[in-house]
């Protein structure tokens, strides 16, 4: 999630780097039917449910997903497929699609803010990816979360306890999970 090339200054942000410019207008959202508009809310807003990112996916089609060249697979030990990942400078690479922000990512399979979204290569996916999380340490949501679901027009989450999670931990929420390996 969602610039992951990072946002200088502020800890709690991912490191996504984001295209702010092209944010909010660069993402895909639909005018949506009440009715669709209620499917999707009655999809996206039970925050019982333990990961609304496989609902959402807004984070992957917003941000610049970007990280060191050493988590490409290959030599180096890296884990990302070399074929989805564009080299953007001598040390620096970023997932294909999401060079100039606003775009959905290559890995990112199914349709936002529906059931089903999830990323194809959750396994493999770079450390940004990793560090995105639709909740914050404390619980509270992540405010570009937040943001991103509002602009593919899903409700904001709630606050989490330790209540909420399965273990008593929070989810690793984002990015979305459903299948595991490229198709
Ligand atoms: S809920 Fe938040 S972290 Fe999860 S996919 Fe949507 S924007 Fe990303
Ligand atoms: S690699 Fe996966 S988690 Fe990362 S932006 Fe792409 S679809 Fe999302």
């Amino acid at each position: 999630m969602p610039a992951r090339s990072s946002r200088s200054g502020d800890a709690q942000r991912p490191r996504l780097s984001g295209n702010h410019a092209t944010t909010a207008s660069g993402i895909k959202a639909q005018a949506l039917s009440p009715a669709e508009g209620a499917r999707r809310r009655a999809a996206a807003n039970d925050t019982s449910a333990a990961n609304p990112c496989l609902s959402c996916g807004a984070c992957c089609a917003h941000f610049r997903v970007s990280f060191y060249c050493g988590e490409i697979a290959g030599e180096s030990g890296g884990t990302v497929p070399p074929e989805l990942v564009t080299q953007v400078s001598p040390l620096r690479a970023c997932m294909k699609g999401t060079e100039y922000g606003g775009r959905r990512c290559v890995a990112l399979r199914g349709e936002l803010g529906h059931d089903g979204i999830h990323c194809a290569i959750y396994e493999q996916r770079p450390t940004p990816c990793r560090e995105f999380q639709a909740w914050l340490d404390d619980g509270t949501p992540n405010p570009d979360c937040q943001r991103l679901r509002k602009a593919i027009g899903l409700q904001p989450l709630a606050p989490r306890t330790d209540d909420d999670g399965d273990d008593g931990l929070h989810p690793n929420t984002n990015p979305p999970r459903r299948g595991d390996v490229a198709a």
